[in-house]
Parts: C-alpha cells; sequence; structure tokens
C-alpha cells in the first residue's frame, strides 16, 4: 500500500509495545531495522514472521533509494529502531524526509521513547524540556555544547553510554557548577531499573563509590537554568567579576539583570562574597 510506518518497540521490557504496533508489525511487507537479530528477540516473543531488512546509520543514505523503490512499487514498510522510537537518536530521518519530498505517505506511531520515560519519572519539571541526545564524543566539543546549554531554562535530556558517564558528569561540573540537579535514569523497564537524582557534585561522588550504579543503559535528566535562583553559575559569576572591576557595582546590578535576569540581592551577596574571601587571604 505504498506506506512507511514509524514504529516504536520496547526499551527492556517486550510488554511495552501497542496492540496498534503488533498489528502493523504483522501486516507490512518488510520490516526495516538497525540490527536484525535484536528485532527478531521481538518478533518471536510475539510470534511474528516477517521480511527484514538491514538499515542502520551510515547505510541509510545508500539503503533510502532502494526502499523508496519497494514504496514506489507498492510495498508498506515499517521502521523500527534497536529499541525505542526510530528516528530519536536512531537512523531514519533521512528516509521520512525523502517519503516525504516524494510525497510517499509515512504514519508515524507514538511509543516507548528513553527520553521521555526517563522524563517523567525524573521529578524535574516537565512542561518545558529540550532534548539533546549524545553529546559529542570530543572534550573540547562536549565543552562547548555545554557551554552553549549553559543559560537553558528547560529541563535538559540527555543520552549516555556507561563508559563515559563519568566524564559527562566531569564536563558538567565544569560548566554548570556542582549544585545543578541531575536524575540518573537507569535500565529503564528492565529488571535493575533505577532512578537517581542529586546535585550533579553529589551524584559523580555517588558513582565513583560505586561504579556498578552506572551499568546498562542511562539517561540523564538535567534541571534547567533558573535565571531567577540564588545561586549564579560559574559563567555568570565570571562575567559578574569582569564587570566589577570596570563599573561601579550599582551598575553592574542593573546590567546583569538586563543581560541575565538576575536578582539584584544576588549580585550583592555574590559581591560581598567575594570582598570578604579577599579580605580572609
Ligand atoms: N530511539 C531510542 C529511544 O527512543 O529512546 C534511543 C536510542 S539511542 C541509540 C540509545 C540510548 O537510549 C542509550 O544509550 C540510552 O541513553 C537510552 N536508552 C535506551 N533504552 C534505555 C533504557 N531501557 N534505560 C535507560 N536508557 C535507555
Amino acid at each position: 500500500m505504498s506506506i512507511l510506518y514509524i514504529v516504536p518497540t520496547p526499551i527492556g521490557n517486550l510488554q511495552d509495545i501497542t496492540f496498534r504496533a503488533l498489528s502493523v508489525l504483522k501486516k507490512v511487507d518488510y520490516i526495516v531495522a538497525e540490527d536484525t537479530r535484536r528485532v527478531r528477540v521481538l518478533l518471536e516473543f510475539y510470534s511474528i514472521k516477517a521480511s527484514l531488512y538491514s538499515f542502520q546509520q551510515y547505510t541509510e543514505h545508500k539503503k533510502t533509494p532502494v526502499l523508496v523503490d519497494k514504496l514506489k512499487s507498492g510495498f508498506s514498510l515499517a521502521l523500527v529502531a534497536d529499541a525505542g522510537t526510530p528516528l530519536i537518536s536512531d537512523p531514519g530521518y533521512f528516509l521520512v524526509k525523502t517519503c516525504k519530498a516524494l510525497n510517499i505517505k509515512v504514519i508515524p506511531l507514538p511509543g516507548p521513547c528513553a527520553a521521555i520515560t526517563a522524563l517523567c519519572g525524573s521529578g524535574l519539571p516537565t512542561d518545558r524540556f529540550c532534548f539533546e541526545g549524545f553529546l559529542p564524543r570530543k572534550h573540547s566539543v562536549r565543552i562547548n555544547r555545554l557551554q552553549d546549554l549553559l543559560e537553558e531554562p528547560r529541563t535538559l535530556i540527555f543520552y549516555d553510554v556507561k563508559h563515559r558517564i563519568i566524564e559527562t558528569l566531569q564536563d558538567m561540573i565544569s560548566v554548570f557548577g556542582t549544585e545543578r540537579h541531575v536524575v540518573l535514569a537507569r535500565e529503564l523497564t528492565k529488571v535493575w531499573e533505577s532512578i537517581y537524582g542529586a546535585p550533579i557534585g553529589t551524584l559523580l561522588s555517588w558513582i565513583q563509590r560505586d561504579t556498578s550504579k552506572i551499568r546498562g543503559e542511562i539517561v540523564l535528566i538535567v534541571s534547567g537554568n533558573c535565571l531567577n535562583s540564588n545561586v549564579l553559575s560559574p559563567k555568570i559569576s565570571y562575567i559578574m567579576e569582569i564587570l566589577i572591576k570596570e563599573l561601579p557595582l550599582k551598575k553592574v546590578a542593573i546590567l546583569m539583570k538586563i543581560m541575565y535576569g538576575t536578582k539584584r540581592n544576588v549580585i550583592y551577596k555574590q559581591y560581598l562574597n567575594k570582598k570578604f574571601n579577599k579580605v580572609k587571604k
């Protein structure tokens, strides 16, 4: 029927799949999957027989024309990821974009997504959030990305992997400071599911005391920057120090309020703290 279905699959617990997703997987001509061995486990669990076609991130551009030809010939396809929702830190964007450009029908189904599952269990604000996926691997690029997010007031969602999580938290501390609240959501929907939240510094020490706490799959939910909070972020604090060398305190307070929404009493408090430190030295 020339339809591309986008079908979310469980992120751990095989029961987390909708009736509609199962019925689509049963009826399509081909199931297009990242790792055909992994999807086979799900298909066997639900006794679904299907023709599988493999489709990885690095082959997406090469294989999209083949899939488009199948769709144009009247076949229906279901795109699935290894786990969760396709296209969300998973392949499929180029395929969907191409189908849209060619007026081929795309039907997305709702379903499991680790980011949304973690956010809902985090206890952090859910009214406005921003999904950042995986941070860049290269240290300097990762730091730049975090710096871009420093003033972001919405709740931040990151995907991560266990062998990089300590580095990620260390980088977050160097940019956000130690006090920002972070929730580590691990092995969601699985036997060892755990959701633990604390200020970043405390969370890092907690992990370093027992690295078994980062086994498995991880989502990090980071509190947004509350511009009106009583704590200045390291970057804003640094900018204030530069300004204070050039301008009277009153003018600095006016500028900081305009630029960052920082309350005047927070600026004065910070100023007094710094002066106090100087006297102590
Ligand atoms: N498309 C998927 C989705 O909708 O969530 C995400 C795929 S991405 C390649 C894999 C990342 O998702 C993992 O590194 C981890 O950050 C997160 N993830 C997937 N399953 C998870 C789970 N059960 N618990 C915690 N995080 C999970």
